[in-house]
């Protein structure tokens, strides 16, 4: 441990958290896995669909945080905005990066649906940025530091569902952020698929597994008829991982 504190800010997007029509469960999430790594959390900022908006509420995010987790904004819409804000806040053109146009490509192929062509704006990404892998869903994360006069800033931009933002704060960010502030560890993923019952009979089936803080976590997942049990081990080593899956 290196003793450093980092200070957070978790940016949540959309019209409908402002609006009112749903209410914003992924910053309370992220708050409470930031809280577990020792990280503080200062502040939370909802903002809609707006460029500008959007705007203000990153540069002040940059501005005042070490670190800023962003959910939402990076569907293939017009109104999701967040890679285009991020490129603009930090200076950077958008590039378009191959191996997420062929991760985008090969999902619609699994499903047996045609690519509409507006999803390839999911494989842009600014210029000095590192795409975070989303195993689940068609929009990738963004890895990217801004410098502001102030300080360096880290983003993490996950998309708005939560299931697949979940995943992806617990396969990517997390890690990232222990590396960050010294913490060693490894964390690995196992993942049980199941069908012929229903995704509320197998949590009824199981209801000490999947509880919120088990080691390791547990979670579950529907998808059509396979419901996927996601085991997440975090530890020393590989074999204390291991250890916990087993
Ligand atoms: P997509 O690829 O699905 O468009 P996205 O990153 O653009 O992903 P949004 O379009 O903003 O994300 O949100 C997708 C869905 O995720 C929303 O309809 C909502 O159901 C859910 N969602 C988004 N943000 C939140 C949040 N802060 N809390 C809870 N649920 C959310």
């Amino acid at each position: 441990m290196t003793g450093l504190v980092l200070q957070a800010e978790i940016l949540a997007i959309g019209d409908e958290l402002t609006s009112g029509a749903r209410v914003d469960t992924n910053s309370a999430w992220l708050s409470e896995q930031l809280q577990e790594l020792g990280v503080a959390v200062r502040f939370h900022t909802t903002i809609g669909d707006q460029f500008e908006d959007n705007l203000i509420a990153f540069r002040i995010a940059a501005n005042r945080a070490d670190l800023v987790l962003v959910t939402g904004g990076l569907g293939p819409t017009a109104d999701d905005l967040t890679r285009q804000v991020l490129a603009t806040v930090s200076g950077q053109p958008l590039v378009r990066n191959s191996d997420v146009v062929s991760h985008i490509e090969r999902l619609f192929q699994r499903y047996g649906r045609e690519m509409p062509l507006n999803n390839l704006v999911q494989a842009d990404f600014p210029a000095s940025s590192n795409v975070i892998p989303n195993s689940e869903g068609t929009a990738p994360g963004i890895d990217m530091d801004v410098r502001s006069e102030e300080r360096r800033c880290r983003f993490f931009c996950l998309p708005g569902v939560p299931a697949e933002m979940k995943e992806m704060f617990a396969d990517y960010v997390a890690p990232a952020i222990r590396r960050w502030l010294g913490q060693p560890g490894v964390t690995i993923h196992h993942v049980i698929h199941s069908f012929g019952m229903g995704e509320s009979h197998i949590e009824a089936m199981l209801p000490d597994l999947i509880r919120r803080d088990r080691i390791p976590r547990v979670g579950i997942t529907a998808s059509g008829a396979v419901i996927s049990l996601r085991i997440a081990a975090t530890g020393e080593s590989d074999d204390v991982c291991r250890h916990q899956i087993q």
